[in-house]
């Protein structure tokens, strides 16, 4: 039976297996180039039994390391740049390709989700909870921006006359044993120097209405019994009001 509570495998995560640890590196939308692949590679000799594993967060996992050569493993130089404690907006971000190299692509995504995710640690800082944030280049989907905190949808669109990249903005959807849909709550999101602070101010509401879910939970035993299993996460979607930014 699937847990009720997503797990992402980024960090130090205790094997069945006695003394065992698997470590899961955050692969920024799983772009890698080959001195990094060959030294994951490198490492996943050394310290583990040569395996290394692929997530669907686009993410890197070496398991079967020893937990007294862990340490070790964590003050590699390759770890300061797939780190085992990223960000909290880089460490669920996922991308798919976008124009890089899908001819159905509408807008460029990778390079587009590193920067907005650095742009919102700037701006929130490190204290927030991790979420997912999702990004697919065109309405197929690649990218399950359904499937997030957070889906931005890419696609054209004109701006006094100009041709720009934007985005569709989703929220609360998730997968497992209670999966939803994102919502879209944004038809129109210029990606232009006022995106970062948009995307903020959604992600600022969510932790609002967290905060107040927390509050009634005190109160209301239903909630606390949905929120035991899951069914009322900081992630759960409701309405939100546009930002001032959004068009
Ligand atoms: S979502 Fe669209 S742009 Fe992205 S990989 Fe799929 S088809 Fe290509």
């Amino acid at each position: 039976m699937r847990s009720f509570h997503h797990a992402d495998h980024i960090g130090l995560t205790s094997q069945k297996q006695a003394r065992l640890v698997a470590v899961g590196l955050c692969v920024p939308t799983g772009r890698v180039n080959p001195e990094q692949l060959d030294e994951l590679a490198r490492l996943a000799d050394v310290y583990g039994n040569g395996e290394i594993r692929l997530t669907t967060g686009q993410n890197a996992i070496i398991p079967n390391v020893f937990a007294d050569r862990v340490t070790k493993l964590l003050n590699e130089p390759l770890l300061k740049q797939l780190s085992p404690r990223p960000s909290p907006f880089m460490r669920g971000l996922v991308a798919c390709v976008g124009t890089d190299y899908c001819n159905l692509a509408l807008i460029e995504t990778k390079s587009r989700a590193v920067a907005l995710s650095q742009a919102l640690q700037e701006k929130m800082g490190a204290g927030v909870n991790p979420l997912t944030i999702h990004w697919s280049g065109c309405p197929a989907g690649c990218g399950n921006h359904e499937a997030a905190d957070v889906g931005l949808r890419g696609f054209k669109t004109k701006i006094d006359g100009k041709l720009v990249d934007a985005v569709a903005v989703y929220v609360g959807g998730r997968t497992g044993s209670h999966a939803i849909a994102g919502k879209e709550i944004l038809a129109t999101v210029p990606c232009d120097e006022s995106f970062p602070d948009v995307i903020a101010d959604v992600i600022q509401s969510y932790r609002a209405e967290d905060e107040y879910r927390q509050q009634a939970a005190f109160s209301d035993p239903l909630f606390t019994a949905a929120a035991t299993v899951g069914l009322a996460s900081w992630r759960s979607s409701s309405s939100f009001a546009p930002s001032a930014g959004a068009v």
